[in-house]
Protein backbone atom coordinates (compact mmCIF):
# COMPACT_ATOMS: atom_id res chain seq x y z
CA UNK A 1 0.00 0.00 0.00
CA UNK A 2 1.47 3.44 -0.80
CA UNK A 3 0.64 5.52 1.75
CA UNK A 4 1.67 8.63 0.15
CA UNK A 5 -1.56 8.02 -1.84
CA UNK A 6 -4.88 10.08 -0.35
CA UNK A 7 -8.62 9.80 -1.64
CA UNK A 8 -9.62 12.14 -3.92
CA UNK A 9 -10.97 14.87 -1.65
CA UNK A 10 -13.81 16.90 -3.82
CA UNK A 11 -14.56 19.05 -0.63
CA UNK A 12 -10.80 20.41 -0.67
CA UNK A 13 -10.45 20.75 -4.16
CA UNK A 14 -13.77 23.18 -4.65
CA UNK A 15 -12.47 24.57 -1.22
CA UNK A 16 -9.76 25.54 -3.06
CA UNK A 17 -10.86 26.57 -6.31
CA UNK A 18 -13.44 28.95 -4.22
CA UNK A 19 -10.27 30.15 -2.31
CA UNK A 20 -8.17 31.01 -5.79
CA UNK A 21 -11.01 31.51 -8.77
CA UNK A 22 -12.73 34.17 -7.24
CA UNK A 23 -9.45 36.53 -7.03
CA UNK A 24 -8.77 35.52 -10.46
CA UNK A 25 -12.27 35.58 -12.07
CA UNK A 26 -12.51 39.66 -12.77
CA UNK A 27 -9.50 39.20 -14.82
CA UNK A 28 -10.38 35.95 -16.28
CA UNK A 29 -13.62 37.03 -17.97
CA UNK A 30 -15.51 40.60 -18.22
CA UNK A 31 -18.29 39.36 -16.13
CA UNK A 32 -17.31 37.79 -12.78
CA UNK A 33 -20.02 35.35 -12.86
CA UNK A 34 -18.49 32.96 -15.47
CA UNK A 35 -19.70 29.34 -15.02
CA UNK A 36 -16.48 27.18 -14.64
CA UNK A 37 -16.34 23.46 -15.15
CA UNK A 38 -13.72 21.35 -12.63
CA UNK A 39 -13.23 17.78 -14.55
CA UNK A 40 -11.24 15.42 -13.10
CA UNK A 41 -9.53 12.62 -15.20
CA UNK A 42 -7.19 9.87 -15.40
CA UNK A 43 -6.82 8.80 -18.13
CA UNK A 44 -3.00 10.71 -18.93
CA UNK A 45 -0.23 9.95 -16.86
CA UNK A 46 1.53 12.77 -17.20
CA UNK A 47 -0.61 15.37 -17.61
CA UNK A 48 -1.46 17.68 -14.32
CA UNK A 49 -3.64 20.69 -14.65
CA UNK A 50 -4.96 22.79 -17.00
CA UNK A 51 -6.73 25.73 -16.88
CA UNK A 52 -8.41 27.89 -19.67
CA UNK A 53 -11.43 30.62 -18.98
CA UNK A 54 -14.72 28.55 -17.92
CA UNK A 55 -12.46 24.81 -17.63
CA UNK A 56 -10.39 23.53 -15.39
CA UNK A 57 -9.34 19.59 -16.25
CA UNK A 58 -7.49 17.73 -13.32
CA UNK A 59 -5.86 14.43 -13.42
CA UNK A 60 -7.27 12.57 -10.08
CA UNK A 61 -3.58 10.46 -10.07
CA UNK A 62 -1.63 13.58 -9.69
CA UNK A 63 -4.11 15.06 -6.77
CA UNK A 64 -4.19 12.07 -5.27
CA UNK A 65 -0.62 12.17 -3.94
CA UNK A 66 -0.89 14.20 -0.79
CA UNK A 67 1.98 16.69 -1.82
CA UNK A 68 0.13 17.54 -4.98
CA UNK A 69 -3.03 17.48 -3.20
CA UNK A 70 -1.43 20.51 -0.72
CA UNK A 71 0.22 22.55 -3.30
CA UNK A 72 -3.58 22.25 -5.29
CA UNK A 73 -4.24 25.99 -5.09
CA UNK A 74 -0.65 27.28 -5.70
CA UNK A 75 -0.92 24.83 -9.09
CA UNK A 76 -4.21 26.04 -9.93
CA UNK A 77 -3.08 29.97 -9.68
CA UNK A 78 -0.22 28.95 -12.23
CA UNK A 79 -2.32 27.46 -14.65
CA UNK A 80 -4.61 30.15 -14.20
CA UNK A 81 -1.74 32.51 -15.20
CA UNK A 82 -1.18 30.77 -18.28
CA UNK A 83 -3.83 32.12 -19.73
CA UNK A 84 -2.90 36.09 -19.64
CA UNK A 85 0.11 37.00 -21.87
CA UNK A 86 1.36 39.03 -19.09
CA UNK A 87 0.87 40.44 -15.74
CA UNK A 88 2.73 43.42 -14.14
CA UNK A 89 2.55 44.39 -10.48
CA UNK A 90 3.88 48.46 -10.42
CA UNK A 91 3.94 50.44 -7.18
CA UNK A 92 4.78 53.99 -6.99
CA UNK A 93 4.39 55.82 -3.57
CA UNK A 94 1.02 54.31 -1.93
CA UNK A 95 -0.78 53.18 -4.89
CA UNK A 96 -0.53 49.85 -6.85
CA UNK A 97 -1.04 49.08 -10.49
CA UNK A 98 -1.37 45.85 -11.21
CA UNK A 99 -2.33 45.17 -15.02
CA UNK A 100 -2.87 41.93 -16.62
CA UNK A 101 -3.24 41.26 -20.08
CA UNK A 102 -4.60 38.76 -22.29
CA UNK A 103 -3.86 39.48 -25.93
CA UNK A 104 -0.51 39.62 -27.15
CA UNK A 105 -1.36 42.06 -30.20
CA UNK A 106 -1.73 44.21 -28.09
CA UNK A 107 -0.04 47.75 -28.45
CA UNK A 108 2.75 47.98 -25.49
CA UNK A 109 3.16 51.88 -25.94
CA UNK A 110 -0.45 52.19 -25.09
CA UNK A 111 -0.15 50.02 -22.43
CA UNK A 112 2.26 51.99 -20.90
CA UNK A 113 0.54 55.16 -21.19
CA UNK A 114 -2.46 53.96 -19.67
CA UNK A 115 0.14 53.13 -16.33
CA UNK A 116 1.72 56.68 -16.84
CA UNK A 117 -2.45 58.03 -16.94
CA UNK A 118 -3.13 55.91 -13.65
CA UNK A 119 -0.53 57.08 -11.88
CA UNK A 120 -0.81 60.94 -13.10
CA UNK A 121 -4.78 60.78 -12.38
CA UNK A 122 -6.19 58.50 -10.28
CA UNK A 123 -4.15 59.52 -6.82
CA UNK A 124 -5.31 63.27 -7.81
CA UNK A 125 -8.70 62.05 -8.24
CA UNK A 126 -8.60 59.88 -5.05
CA UNK A 127 -7.31 62.31 -3.08
CA UNK A 128 -9.96 65.52 -3.96
CA UNK A 129 -12.89 63.77 -3.90
CA UNK A 130 -13.01 60.33 -2.25
CA UNK A 131 -9.95 59.55 -0.16
CA UNK A 132 -11.22 56.48 0.58
CA UNK A 133 -11.28 54.66 -2.74
CA UNK A 134 -8.54 51.55 -3.13
CA UNK A 135 -5.09 52.29 -3.40
CA UNK A 136 -4.62 48.99 -5.78
CA UNK A 137 -6.32 49.13 -9.20
CA UNK A 138 -6.28 45.80 -11.36
CA UNK A 139 -6.61 47.17 -14.81
CA UNK A 140 -7.42 44.34 -17.29
CA UNK A 141 -7.60 43.34 -21.18
CA UNK A 142 -9.38 40.85 -22.35
CA UNK A 143 -10.38 39.86 -26.09
CA UNK A 144 -13.43 38.54 -25.15
CA UNK A 145 -14.74 41.96 -24.05
CA UNK A 146 -16.97 43.67 -26.75
CA UNK A 147 -17.67 47.21 -25.15
CA UNK A 148 -14.74 49.91 -24.84
CA UNK A 149 -14.18 50.12 -21.19
CA UNK A 150 -15.89 49.45 -17.99
CA UNK A 151 -15.16 49.76 -13.99
CA UNK A 152 -16.59 47.48 -10.99
CA UNK A 153 -14.72 46.72 -7.72
CA UNK A 154 -11.26 47.94 -8.09
CA UNK A 155 -11.11 46.95 -12.04
CA UNK A 156 -11.03 48.49 -15.34
CA UNK A 157 -11.22 46.34 -17.71
CA UNK A 158 -10.16 47.79 -21.49
CA UNK A 159 -11.13 45.99 -25.23
CA UNK A 160 -7.78 45.64 -26.63
CA UNK A 161 -9.44 45.93 -29.95
CA UNK A 162 -10.85 49.70 -29.33
CA UNK A 163 -7.06 50.94 -27.70
CA UNK A 164 -5.21 49.51 -30.52
CA UNK A 165 -7.60 51.45 -32.95
CA UNK A 166 -7.40 54.86 -30.53
CA UNK A 167 -3.91 55.06 -29.12
CA UNK A 168 -4.17 58.57 -27.54
CA UNK A 169 -8.21 57.91 -26.03
CA UNK A 170 -6.23 57.45 -22.88
CA UNK A 171 -8.02 59.20 -20.52
CA UNK A 172 -10.14 56.81 -20.55
CA UNK A 173 -8.58 55.73 -17.15
CA UNK A 174 -9.97 58.82 -16.05
CA UNK A 175 -13.34 58.33 -16.65
CA UNK A 176 -13.02 55.18 -15.38
CA UNK A 177 -11.03 55.87 -13.04
CA UNK A 178 -13.57 58.40 -11.87
CA UNK A 179 -16.35 55.36 -11.64
CA UNK A 180 -13.99 53.73 -9.11
CA UNK A 181 -13.71 57.18 -7.06
CA UNK A 182 -17.54 57.24 -7.23
CA UNK A 183 -18.11 54.31 -5.79
CA UNK A 184 -21.82 55.23 -5.63
CA UNK A 185 -22.87 52.16 -4.91
CA UNK A 186 -26.59 50.43 -6.31
CA UNK A 187 -29.80 52.59 -5.95
CA UNK A 188 -27.85 56.31 -5.55
CA UNK A 189 -28.81 58.38 -8.41
CA UNK A 190 -29.39 57.70 -12.04
CA UNK A 191 -26.88 56.30 -14.62
CA UNK A 192 -26.97 59.84 -16.46
CA UNK A 193 -26.16 61.29 -13.36
CA UNK A 194 -22.78 59.20 -12.48
CA UNK A 195 -21.73 59.19 -16.31
CA UNK A 196 -22.15 62.90 -17.05
CA UNK A 197 -20.00 63.26 -13.88
CA UNK A 198 -17.55 60.63 -15.03
CA UNK A 199 -17.20 63.18 -18.37
CA UNK A 200 -17.23 66.18 -16.35
CA UNK A 201 -14.38 65.33 -14.55
CA UNK A 202 -12.66 63.66 -17.90
CA UNK A 203 -13.00 67.14 -18.91
CA UNK A 204 -11.05 68.70 -15.98
CA UNK A 205 -8.49 66.38 -14.85
CA UNK A 206 -7.75 64.88 -18.11
CA UNK A 207 -4.27 64.32 -19.71
CA UNK A 208 -4.80 64.56 -23.46
CA UNK A 209 -8.55 65.70 -24.55
CA UNK A 210 -6.53 67.61 -27.25
CA UNK A 211 -4.94 64.26 -28.77
CA UNK A 212 -7.69 62.15 -28.00
CA UNK A 213 -9.88 64.83 -30.01
CA UNK A 214 -12.37 64.40 -27.30
CA UNK A 215 -14.53 67.77 -26.91
CA UNK A 216 -17.74 68.77 -25.09
CA UNK A 217 -20.46 69.03 -28.18
CA UNK A 218 -21.39 72.17 -28.44
CA UNK A 219 -25.17 72.54 -27.31
CA UNK A 220 -27.91 72.05 -30.21
CA UNK A 221 -31.82 72.31 -30.19
CA UNK A 222 -31.97 68.29 -30.70
CA UNK A 223 -30.40 68.06 -26.99
CA UNK A 224 -33.68 69.68 -25.50
CA UNK A 225 -35.23 66.56 -26.17
CA UNK A 226 -33.14 64.29 -23.29
CA UNK A 227 -32.05 66.99 -22.19
CA UNK A 228 -29.73 66.45 -19.10
CA UNK A 229 -30.58 62.59 -19.43
CA UNK A 230 -28.72 63.01 -22.60
CA UNK A 231 -25.75 61.69 -20.52
CA UNK A 232 -22.11 61.63 -20.85
CA UNK A 233 -20.26 64.87 -22.50
CA UNK A 234 -23.53 66.64 -23.19
CA UNK A 235 -24.61 66.46 -19.58
CA UNK A 236 -21.02 66.95 -18.79
CA UNK A 237 -21.24 70.24 -20.60
CA UNK A 238 -24.20 71.16 -19.19
CA UNK A 239 -22.52 70.57 -15.79
CA UNK A 240 -19.30 72.54 -16.73
CA UNK A 241 -21.97 75.40 -17.59
CA UNK A 242 -23.39 75.29 -14.16
CA UNK A 243 -19.85 75.26 -12.90
CA UNK A 244 -19.12 78.47 -14.54
CA UNK A 245 -22.94 80.29 -14.74
CA UNK A 246 -24.13 79.40 -11.87
CA UNK A 247 -22.54 78.57 -9.12
CA UNK A 248 -18.64 76.81 -8.58
CA UNK A 249 -18.89 73.58 -6.65
CA UNK A 250 -22.18 72.39 -7.68
CA UNK A 251 -21.59 69.44 -8.99
CA UNK A 252 -18.94 68.07 -6.47
CA UNK A 253 -21.17 68.64 -4.51
CA UNK A 254 -23.89 66.38 -6.21
CA UNK A 255 -20.91 64.09 -6.36
CA UNK A 256 -20.89 63.98 -2.32
CA UNK A 257 -24.27 63.41 -1.93
CA UNK A 258 -24.52 60.37 -4.12
CA UNK A 259 -21.87 58.44 -2.13
CA UNK A 260 -24.04 59.73 0.80
CA UNK A 261 -26.47 58.36 -0.05
CA UNK A 262 -28.28 61.55 0.50
CA UNK A 263 -28.91 62.78 -3.47
CA UNK A 264 -32.55 63.39 -4.96
CA UNK A 265 -33.88 65.74 -7.28
CA UNK A 266 -34.14 68.44 -4.34
CA UNK A 267 -30.49 68.69 -3.88
CA UNK A 268 -30.52 70.90 -7.04
CA UNK A 269 -32.93 73.40 -5.51
CA UNK A 270 -30.56 73.07 -1.99
CA UNK A 271 -27.43 73.91 -3.77
CA UNK A 272 -28.33 76.28 -6.70
CA UNK A 273 -31.83 77.85 -5.96
CA UNK A 274 -32.88 76.13 -9.24
CA UNK A 275 -34.55 72.78 -10.36
CA UNK A 276 -32.63 70.93 -12.79
CA UNK A 277 -35.11 71.50 -15.58
CA UNK A 278 -35.03 74.74 -14.57
CA UNK A 279 -31.07 74.95 -14.83
CA UNK A 280 -31.08 73.22 -18.20
CA UNK A 281 -33.66 75.90 -19.59
CA UNK A 282 -31.27 78.28 -18.54
CA UNK A 283 -28.69 76.65 -20.38
CA UNK A 284 -30.58 75.79 -23.59
CA UNK A 285 -31.23 79.72 -23.84
CA UNK A 286 -27.61 80.76 -23.35
CA UNK A 287 -25.36 77.75 -23.68
CA UNK A 288 -22.18 79.74 -24.46
CA UNK A 289 -19.20 78.83 -22.47
CA UNK A 290 -15.31 78.91 -22.70
CA UNK A 291 -13.81 75.35 -22.95
CA UNK A 292 -10.34 74.68 -21.86
CA UNK A 293 -8.75 71.50 -22.79
CA UNK A 294 -5.83 69.32 -21.73
CA UNK A 295 -3.37 68.18 -24.27
CA UNK A 296 0.12 66.74 -23.85
CA UNK A 297 2.95 67.18 -26.02
CA UNK A 298 3.55 64.00 -28.80
CA UNK A 299 6.48 62.78 -30.48
ZN1 LIG B 1 -18.79 55.51 -17.57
Amino acid sequence: MNKTKVKLDTAQINASFMATYPGFAAADSYRTKREVTMRVIDTAKKFTLTAKPGEIVVNSRWIKKQENSKAFQAHLQTALHKNWNSVDTIKRGDYQLVFINKNSAFNPVIQKELIETYFKVFPVLVSTFNDKTTHDVLFVTDTAYKGVAEASGNRILFSTTYMNAHPTDIDIVTHEGMHLVQGYGYGSGPVWLTEGIADFIRYKYGVDNIGSKWYLPEFTAKHNERKYENSYRITARFFEWIDQKVKPGVIIQIDKELRNHTYNQDTWVKLSGKTIDELWDMYAKNPELDLKYSGKERS
